[in-house]
């Protein structure tokens, strides 16, 4: 991990990086094949093959002017965070970085399963079992210990950025997306946070300090999503979706959890507690019961979103936040 002279003190940003960026052609290097992987505000990733091994890769294009303003700084922040985690097996590797006039350009390795979003909102037949999210939210607490143990905090931890290396059979859990992660030591400010409020913890809405909890919160949304199809949160509008975070309004009833244990529940209560002091760690989780403990017998086919009242929305339509807040 960096030290701390290559710390940005202001607000977590780490400024020094190992990877050598090029600035010869990636075009050169790289055939772009297939459509797009997926696209955010700023970044755009499509699948590449490099010419000279034939591997295939996902190449995101960054922009580095946004809004009129220089944001290569946070580009070199998500690369310098995924160099410190490229020992764990769960975060996504960094191949290579390109720079152009107005791009950064990084070549990660392709994770082919694609989102596992697409499995939270899937029908019957397509969504998880609860054994497969009991495996997945191992990987994610893993990763994420491990991100945790370093100081590293992501933030934007959502199942559009939880990627699969497979999709059918189910293949194992890549963490991507690390445009907001910040290392914790030295944090004095977090001045802008862009996401999907559906994940975002209570004491983000409430400017209250960030820490390794806040992405603890997001990954009891997530496993709630995972085993239920449904979002804990969501509201109306972004007004009603906060009201519920900051409330903690969660149906746990069997009417939503059908088929599904007590055990899984009892860990999303561990997370999903207003108080970041009182949640579990990552470590702690891997050690609760329902992770820890003998296989489980097959819970049985999840509740199919007919059936369910509201179903998460696409990354696209889904509601956004844009928090200015200063610690
Ligand atoms: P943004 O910061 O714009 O959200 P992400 O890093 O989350 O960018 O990438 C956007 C989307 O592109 C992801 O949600 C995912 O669908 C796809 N994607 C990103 N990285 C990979 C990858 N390594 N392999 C396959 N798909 C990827
Ligand atoms: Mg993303």
């Amino acid at each position: 991990m960096p030290d701390s002279s290559m710390m940005d003190n202001r607000n977590g940003m780490v400024s020094k990086i190992q990877s050598r960026i090029r600035t010869d052609s990636f075009k050169s290097n790289y055939d772009l094949v297939g459509k797009e992987l997926g696209r955010g505000k700023f970044a755009v990733v499509k699948k590449c093959v490099e010419k000279a091994t034939g591997n295939e890769h996902a190449a995101k294009f960054l922009r580095k002017r946004r809004k009129g303003e220089d944001c290569r700084r946070d580009i070199i922040n998500e690369i310098a965070i995924l160099e410190s985690a490229k020992a764990n097996p769960f975060v996504v590797s960094l191949h290579e970085v390109y720079e152009t006039t107005s791009e950064i350009i990084l070549v990660l390795e392709y994770a082919a399963g694609g989102e596992i979003f697409n499995q939270c909102v899937a029908d019957n037949d397509e969504a998880f079992t609860e054994k497969d999210v009991i495996r997945l939210v191992r990987q994610i607490l893993s990763g994420v210990a491990y991100l945790h143990r370093n100081n590293v905090v992501h933030l934007d931890m959502k199942p559009q950025n939880l990627l699969l290396t497979s999709s059918r059979p189910l293949g194992d859990i890549r963490i991507v997306d690390f445009g907001l992660s910040r290392r914790m030591d030295n944090v004095k400010e977090v001045r802008e946070i862009l996401g999907t409020p559906e994940y975002v913890a209570p004491e983000i809405l409430n400017y209250e300090p960030i820490s390794t909890a806040t992405d603890m919160w997001s990954i009891g949304v997530l496993a709630y999503v995972m085993l239920t199809g449904e979002s804990p949160f969501l509201g109306e509008d972004k007004q009603e979706t906060f009201l519920n975070i900051s409330q903690v309004n969660v149906d746990y009833s069997q009417d939503v959890f059908e088929g599904v244990s007590n055990l899984a529940v009892d860990f999303i209560k561990t997370l999903l507690i207003k108080n970041p002091r009182k949640r579990a760690t990552a470590e702690e989780c891997l050690q609760h019961p329902w992770l820890s403990g003998p296989p489980q017998p097959h819970a049985g086919l999840l509740p199919s979103l007919e059936e369910a009242e509201s179903e998460p929305e696409s990354p696209d339509s889904a509601q956004e936040l844009v928090i200015m807040a200063s610690y």
